[in-house]
């Protein structure tokens, strides 16, 4: 059987001495992966392809085992390679991936998780705004996607609209949900609780709320950064009740160890 689809590489593995085992996250078949024989041999016809985090037009062909495509041949349209020469921002994209591979696991993907990824990489590549920004904004955004949208209308006990001048807003990780600072000595959870200054709910809500092309276009000061990037990860990961591989090595690259 042959296949036609459009796809991002998200990782590579060596597949023989010439060959290339490679993940490919596509527009409308989730993730698939796929062999490109001679995809190491600069005279392939499709060298160029199947390179990591480059974006193409893929041919394949299905044959006696179906979980691993064979390409036949791929048209170019467009590459991150610049990721690729700055280890932070390289650690950045291959946790970025790493999270959307995990989310379509048994999965449904419209195309929306790519077109994600494919904005993220582009801002990543861009190196506009600071790494945590790019990965609290990704981590948010893909919760969101995934219909795992944080409840940020009111205090989830009280009701209560937050952020409030007179009572501090709370956010627990567990319920994904905010609660003002009289609920959170009342209520039991099994959070943890973080404290979620008026600043990072602001950018929060932006994250969840926004069109796609201003996802990442604001800033913060730091000490909101900081606590943004936090209940973000935090966030993520308990959703996805995952703990990513790539997670420790781009905090090692951040902090330039
Ligand atoms: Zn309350």
């Amino acid at each position: 059987m042959y296949i036609k689809c459009r796809g991002l590489i998200i990782k590579q593995a060596d597949s023989g001495e010439k060959g290339k085992l490679l993940t490919i996250l596509t527009e409308n078949r989730g993730v698939v992966y796929a062999k490109a024989a001679g995809g190491k041999n600069v005279g392939a016809s499709y060298f160029r392809c199947v390179q990591l985090f480059t974006y193409c037009d893929f041919h394949f062909y299905s044959g006696y085992n179906p979980s691993v495509l064979t390409i036949l041949d791929a048209q170019y349209i467009r590459s991150f390679f610049e990721i690729s020469k700055d280890i932070e921002r390289f650690s950045l994209a291959s946790y970025c991936a790493e999270l959307c591979k995990i989310s379509l696991v048994g999965g449904e993907e419209d195309g929306e998780l790519l077109k994600l990824l494919l904005n993220t990489f582009h801002t990543i590549e861009k190196d506009n705004y600071p790494t945590d920004h790019v990965k609290a904004v990704y981590e948010t955004r893909l919760c969101a996607l995934l219909g795992y949208t944080p409840f940020l209308e009111e205090c989830d006990c009280c009701g209560i609209s937050l952020p409030d001048e007179n009572v501090a807003t709370y956010f627990d990780i567990d319920q994904s949900a905010v609660r003002c600072g009289d609920c959170v000595n009342t209520v039991k959870t099994l959070g943890p609780v973080i404290k979620m200054p008026a600043a990072v709910y602001r950018s929060f809500l932006h994250t969840v709320i926004c069109e796609k092309d201003a996802l990442f276009k604001f800033k913060t000061d730091e000490e909101t950064l900081k606590d943004f990037a936090e209940i973000s990860e935090k966030n993520v990961l308990r959703r996805l009740e995952y703990e990513p591989k790539s997670l420790p090595l781009y905090k090692s690259f951040r902090l330039g160890f």
